[in-house]
C-alpha cells in the first residue's frame, strides 16, 4: 500500500476561506518546567459534545492559556472518556463545530488549512461508497452570509502513524518531561519518511500522532479522489515507508 500526503495548492480554484473558531477547546498551557507557552493547531475532534457540562465549566474550554497546569490537567481527564481510545489530548485540542465566519467557494474537498480537510456532503458519501474506511465526516456552524450556504462537514481524523526516525534530526531534544512539548519542528514535506511499523491497518485517511498537522490518505483514497474528480484544490505527494 502506498501513502500520501495531503497538501494545498499554491492557486486554488475555489475561494474558500473560514476562521478557526470551535465551539469548545483546551486552553493553551504555560509549563511550570519548560516554561513554554503553547498549544496545538490540529488536534481536533469536531464530534465531541461538552454541551452537558454546566454553562460555567464550559466556559473554561476556550481559546485562552491556563496557567495553572493541575487545572489543565482536570480539564484534559474530564474530556477524556468522550475522545477515542489512545488520543493523547494536547493543549488547545479541539472540541465541537467549527463555529466562525466563512465566505467564498467551497469546492467537494477543501484543504483550505492544511491539518483540515472539509468536504461537502455528496462527495463523501460517494467517497464513502468506494468503501474507504476511516471517513467520519461532522457538521459544522460555519456562519455565511449569503443564502442557500453549502453543507460542510469537516473530518475526524485519528492521530495514527508516525514518521520513521531516519528522517528526524539526529540531534533532537527529548520532550519536556511535564508537558511533553517536543520543541523542534517537523522536516519539510520533501524529506519526510513514514514509519512503515506504525502505520495503521484500518483507515484510509489520518494524521500523523507525532505531526498532527501532516494528513495521511492511502492509496486506495488517493484513487477514489481522482477518479471521482475531487483533486481540485489539494494535491498528493507519496511517501517513502521504512520499516523499523
Ligand atoms: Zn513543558
Amino acid at each position: 500500500m502506498r501513502f500520501y500526503s495531503l497538501e494545498d495548492v499554491p492557486n486554488p480554484r475555489n475561494s474558500a476561506y473560514y476562521t478557526d473558531e470551535r465551539k469548545w477547546g483546551l486552553p493553551g498551557v504555560h509549563c511550570p518546567v519548560c516554561h513554554a507557552i503553547w498549544s496545538t493547531a490540529a488536534d481536533d475532534y469536531p464530534s465531541v459534545d461538552l454541551s452537558h457540562l454546566p454553562s460555567r465549566e464550559q466556559e473554561k474550554y476556550s481559546a485562552r492559556c491556563e496557567d495553572d497546569y493541575a487545572e489543565f490537567e482536570r480539564l484534559r481527564e474530564q474530556v477524556r472518556p468522550l475522545v477515542p481510545p489512545g488520543v493523547h489530548l494536547w493543549p488547545g485540542s479541539g472540541f465541537g463545530p467549527l463555529t466562525g465566519p466563512a465566505r467564498g467557494i467551497f469546492g467537494p474537498l477543501t484543504l483550505a488549512h492544511p491539518w483540515r480537510l472539509l468536504m461537502q456532503r455528496e462527495p463523501l458519501e460517494r467517497l464513502r461508497a468506494e468503501g474507504l474506511r476511516g471517513l467520519k465526516g461532522c457538521r459544522t456552524q460555519l456562519r455565511f452570509r449569503k443564502k442557500n450556504p453549502p453543507e460542510l462537514l469537516e473530518m475526524e481524523l485519528l492521530p495514527r502513524g508516525r514518521l520513521h526516525p531516519d528522517c528526524l534530526p539526529a540531534d533532537r531534544p527529548a520532550p519536556c518531561p511535564k508537558c511533553e512539548r517536543k520543541g523542534w519542528t517537523r522536516p519539510p514535506a520533501s524529506e519526510l519518511i513514514l514509519d512503515g511499523a506504525t502505520l495503521p491497518q484500518d483507515l484510509d485517511l489520518f494524521r500523523l500522532e507525532d505531526f498532527l498537522t501532516t494528513i495521511i490518505g492511502t492509496e486506495r483514497f488517493v484513487d477514489a479522489v481522482r477518479r471521482l474528480g475531487y483533486e481540485l484544490d489539494l494535491s498528493f505527494r507519496e511517501l517513502p515507508v521504512r520499516g523499523s
